[in-house]
């Protein structure tokens, strides 16, 4: 997420690197391969022929399995014949119904809203982009997501829910849930969708689609 922002105007544009700032050529793109500093060895962007169309398929994956992982329980516990289930927004009710209101408000943070959002804002980014649109408001997409993505901690919710089954389990009977098994697809694939998302391929197409739209010469921004 910290691979500067070139223009594709010129087959050669000049592109600062993030970790030593020196500024030199990239060079003629090859599909496959990494673009490193001359100096440092720092990668500075990776050539895709589909990374944003990949990202965009698993983000939408990953939002369907989002809407299942809070529209289900996570684990039905059964004691002394009383059976009880609740979902991960049941589970902050609870939490917030037993006094523990920053505890509540933290789980609701880091595991609903900020993984909703950050989906909402890259669906929002790559979904016109495919069809050849940019979305309004992209650029403030983009930084929200990096600001935002250190906050999503489903995976630690998620080590944190089977610990916590795994000590009840010589307590009561313990059936996971369809939302359980939806949260831990949801991570592998929220880890996948950033891994293939390229920012240099973003901007790429941004710039190529408003030199489509102003011929005019582009600014390196
Ligand atoms: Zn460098």
């Amino acid at each position: 997420m910290d691979n500067p922002r070139v223009s594709t105007a010129d087959p050669h544009p000049l592109i600062a690197c993030h970790d030593c700032d020196l500024l030199q050529r990239a060079p003629a793109p090859q599909i496959g391969t990494s673009v490193c500093c001359r100096r440092c060895g720092a990668r500075l962007y990776r050539m895709t022929r589909d990374g944003l169309d990949r990202c965009l398929a698993m983000t939408l994956a990953a939002g369907v399995l989002f809407i299942v992982a809070n529209a289900f329980p996570i684990v039905t516990l059964e004691l002394q014949g009383v059976r009880a289930a609740t979902t991960l927004f049941g589970a902050v009710r609870a939490l917030y119904a037993q006094h523990m209101e920053l505890v509540a408000a933290l789980v609701f943070f880091t595991t609903i809203l900020v993984p909703a959002l950050e989906l909402l804002a890259m669906s929002w980014m790559l979904g016109p982009l495919k069809f050849g649109r940019v979305a309004p408001g992209l650029s403030l997409g983009y930084r929200w997501v990096r600001s935002a993505r250190p906050w999503g901690m489903i995976e630690v919710f998620m080590l944190g829910v089977l610990v916590s089954l795994a000590k009840l389990s010589h307590l009561a009977s313990v059936e996971p849930g369809v939302a359980l098994w939806s949260f831990g697809a949801l991570v592998m694939l929220l880890a996948a969708a950033a891994s293939s998302f390229e920012p240099h391929e973003l901007w790429a197409r941004v710039d190529a689609l408003a030199a489509e739209a102003d011929p005019q010469p582009m600014r390196i921004a």
